[in-house]
């Protein structure tokens, strides 16, 4: 079965992005656990954890179907330790609040070289820090998520996660969330039979289908290969919807959270039926 749902709104608080989900019909969500673009945020009280849970509850989406996103300022693989360290415990804020509401995944994007050290030694750095937090947390399955690849931000390449995974000492705390629209933008093609199992037998190979722990369901603006990072409504972009009728009829990406990150909100309600009338019965 298929769990599609979007990334929404968690303003005036988190407890209301179940909320959201439900209006638009989505039986999976993902939302920031804090606001994305400060480094530090209040805790959690108490009644905002227990109203999180209620409308969860209320929503009947289950944990393992929500797939929050780390803040956009988090960069595990800095050249500069000092920084590092300061994204390190943004990090392990987030996975504590993530474990506070119940949650079971929280989705990063791997972080970037800036030019000042090479791709390996980012991708080792970003490997330990998730040794590290992984340390210093209880639960929560750290979600590597595939980049386009603009600037020198890594995990453009499935090698780029593989290399990460290979490096994390507990494996079950790790996971990928494949977005479609950086798939896609750093490359691999899926706008056809064809090219589509091909591109996902290279996953299968490279990382491993026992890894993806979620999706981000996207079209794209700028065309196959040109690494740039910019998301289109579902069948508007370069991608098409051929791609994502494959998707939904492939029992891979079955009972994970399959999110859109689409650009016009207002007809997420309309993608999610879209998405779910491609599935042939
Ligand atoms: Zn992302
Ligand atoms: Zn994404």
């Amino acid at each position: 079965m298929k769990y599609i749902g979007a990334h929404v709104s968690a303003s005036g608080g988190v407890f209301n992005a179940p909320l959201n989900a439900m209006n638009i019909g989505a039986k999976a969500f993902a939302l920031f656990t804090k606001n994305q673009r400060q480094w530090v945020a209040k805790p959690y009280d108490n009644e905002t954890i227990k109203k999180f849970k209620d409308n969860l509850a209320l929503s009947k989406i289950e944990p393992k179907h929500v797939l929050p996103h780390d803040s956009y300022l988090i960069n595990l693989g800095h050249p500069d330790i000092q920084k590092r360290e300061k994204s390190l415990n943004a990090f392990c804020d987030e996975i504590k609040r993530c474990e506070l509401l119940g949650l079971e995944k929280l989705n990063f994007h791997p972080g970037s070289h800036l030019k000042l050290i090479s791709e390996e030694e980012c991708l080792d750095a970003i490997a330990n820090s998730l040794n590290e937090a992984i340390k210093a947390t209880n639960s929560v399955c750290l979600v590597i998520e595939n980049t386009a690849g603009q600037g020198s931000n890594l995990g453009y390449k499935f090698e780029h996660l593989a290399h990460i995974i290979n490096k994390v000492e507990d494996k079950a705390r790790v996971g990928v969330c494949i977005d479609t629209c950086h798939m896609f933008t750093a490359g691999y093609d899926i706008r056809n039979e064809e090219v589509y199992e091909k591109t996902w037998e290279e996953f299968e190979k490279i990382v491993g289908f026992k890894y993806l722990q979620g999706m981000h369901i996207n079209d794209s603006k700028p065309d196959l290969g040109s690494r740039v990072d910019r998301h289109d409504s579902i069948g508007k972009g370069k991608i098409g919807l051929k791609a994502f009728e494959l998707i939904m009829n492939d029992k891979r990406m079955d009972d994970i959270p399959l999110i859109l990150e689409t650009i016009d909100d207002s007809i997420w309600k309309e993608e999610i039926k879209l998405l779910y009338s491609l599935i042939k019965k």
